[in-house]
């Protein structure tokens, strides 16, 4: 394992531990994305039925440990959502993920949502500072001023 997709996996750990509790236990793996879908996005999530594959951008390098938490609470947002569903929701949730944009951005939405709640909004928003969304799915995520407002009505900014 290289010295980047070890730090990300000890944050992963870190983060089940102190705010994930729900997800103790499962089998969550992070690695490093090919530098085609690095350019794209800064993080995606392959979820099997019994694992899932978090896959991070090679920018992520740069990034500090904060904006790291931020980004990886997000996708572990996808795995507390997605482990809440049984068999056939879970199926469910994939195909409507890749066919139809409300779902994606309701998605995309609660899992911002849950970075911040958890505690990780500063460096979420930090990164969306960083990295404006572009493409068709730049919508389907808070904005990084979203991310803010919400962090602060919620008392966790
Ligand atoms: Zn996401």
């Amino acid at each position: 394992m290289d010295k980047y997709v070890e730090k990300y996996q000890k944050i992963v750990n870190d983060l089940i531990k102190k705010s994930f509790p729900e997800l103790k236990g499962k089998r969550i793996y992070v690695s490093e994305a090919s530098s085609k879908v690095s350019e794209k996005c800064s993080a995606v999530n392959y979820y099997f039925i019994w694992v899932s594959f978090i896959k991070v951008s090679q920018k992520l390098r740069k990034y500090s440990d904060s904006e790291l938490k931020g980004i990886l609470a997000h996708e572990l947002g996808h795995g507390l959502r997605f482990e809440n569903c049984n068999f056939i929701g879970k199926l469910w949730k994939g195909f409507r993920y890749m066919t139809s944009r409300k779902a994606r951005t309701i998605e995309e939405n609660a899992c911002d949502k849950i970075s911040v709640e958890r505690g990780y909004g500063r460096g979420l928003s930090s990164v969306k500072v960083k990295r404006r969304k572009k493409g068709k799915y730049a919508k389907c995520y808070m904005s990084a001023e979203e991310v803010r407002d919400y962090a602060k009505e919620i008392g966790k900014w």
